[in-house]
């Protein structure tokens, strides 16, 4: 180790560089066991229709505690997952293990909802491991929706749209995930067939002191109306914010106040409830 930095050129700013390439790399390699060795866990969180509460689904999070390090956030192990070619396995396993579970919720009319990553999206597997799923697990693919983000939706677009067909063609159905950051593009909403436009929780955290936040997830909620789609609110923290949305008509909700991302064996305990 000291050999080795002791050869390069910027030997001072050199081994801090060295180090953090290799805790990325450790950590690549810890999740690439971790995937093998079924460390990688599903959270459910509540999905609920506003103004009644009624339950309807739950979004899947994939949670990974790396052994003798503690639980490491999907906001970093997703990325991770990318950089080191681990997503598509990793996505297929999560896929898998949501319709499995989601078969298994006594709910029949409950739906799952699957994040799917950009380079998950250009893989030319993706049709055929989703059908794979819905067949091993049974799921009624009507049950199913996949999430996916504007990032998806900025390259060949030709080629993203015929994706979208034949998944859907299998039955599932879409969300676009996080609608208001990034490269947000109101085409979006006219060329790609979605079921279900999330809006992204940064325009709740101020939407009742902001007439400006309040105003934007009322347009987007009427834009959805029109369009026939239906508007779910992500973030939902406070009475108050779920008020805001019954106000101005977002058929559905997500957030902390609702329920917390849960294990499996939770999601089957509050069914019982
Ligand atoms: P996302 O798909 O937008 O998921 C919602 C995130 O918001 C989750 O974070 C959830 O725990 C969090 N959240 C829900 N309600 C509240 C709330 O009321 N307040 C706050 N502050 N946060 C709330 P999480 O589980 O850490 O996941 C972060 C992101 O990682 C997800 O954002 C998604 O982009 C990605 N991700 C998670 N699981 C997967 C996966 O299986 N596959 C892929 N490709 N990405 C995943
Ligand atoms: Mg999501
Ligand atoms: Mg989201
Ligand atoms: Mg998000």
């Amino acid at each position: 180790q000291a050999k080795r930095a002791g050869r390069g050129r910027h030997a001072v700013f050199r081994p801090v560089m060295m180090s953090a390439h290799r805790a990325r790399l450790e950590l690549g390699d810890a999740l690439r066991l971790g995937l093998e060795r079924g460390e990688l866990l599903v959270h459910y969180q509540p999905v609920v229709a506003v103004g009644t509460g009624t339950l309807r689904g739950h979004e899947a999070l994939a949670r990974w505690t790396r052994p003798g390090h503690g639980p490491v956030s999907p906001g970093s192990f997703i990325p991770l997952a990318e950089e080191a070619g681990l997503i598509v396995p990793l996505g297929a396993y999560i896929l898998d293990r949501a319709c499995r579970d989601a078969a298994a919720w006594p709910d029949l009319a409950l739906r799952v909802a699957v994040n799917l990553s950009p380079l998950q999206f250009r893989d030319p597997g993706l049709v055929g491991m989703v059908a794979a799923a819905l067949r091993r697990s049974g799921l009624a693919p009507a049950r199913l929706e996949l999430e996916i983000t504007e990032g998806v939706l900025l390259e060949r677009t030709e080629e993203v749209l015929a994706t979208m067909h034949r998944l859907r063609a299998l039955g599932v159905g879409f969300a676009l995930d996080d609608f208001g950051t990034g490269f947000s593009s109101l085409s979006y909403l006219s060329s790609f067939p979605f079921d279900r436009v999330k809006i992204d929780r940064s325009f709740l955290r101020e939407a009742e002191t902001s007439d400006r936040d309040a105003a934007i997830i009322e347009s987007v909620a009427l834009l959805c109306r029109r369009l026939g789609m239906t508007c779910l609110a992500e973030g939902v923290e406070a009475e108050g914010q779920l008020e805001l949305l019954a106000r101005v008509g977002c058929g559905e909700a997500q957030g902390f106040l609702l329920g917390r991302p849960m294990p499996q064996a939770e999601v089957l305990r509050a069914a019982k409830r």
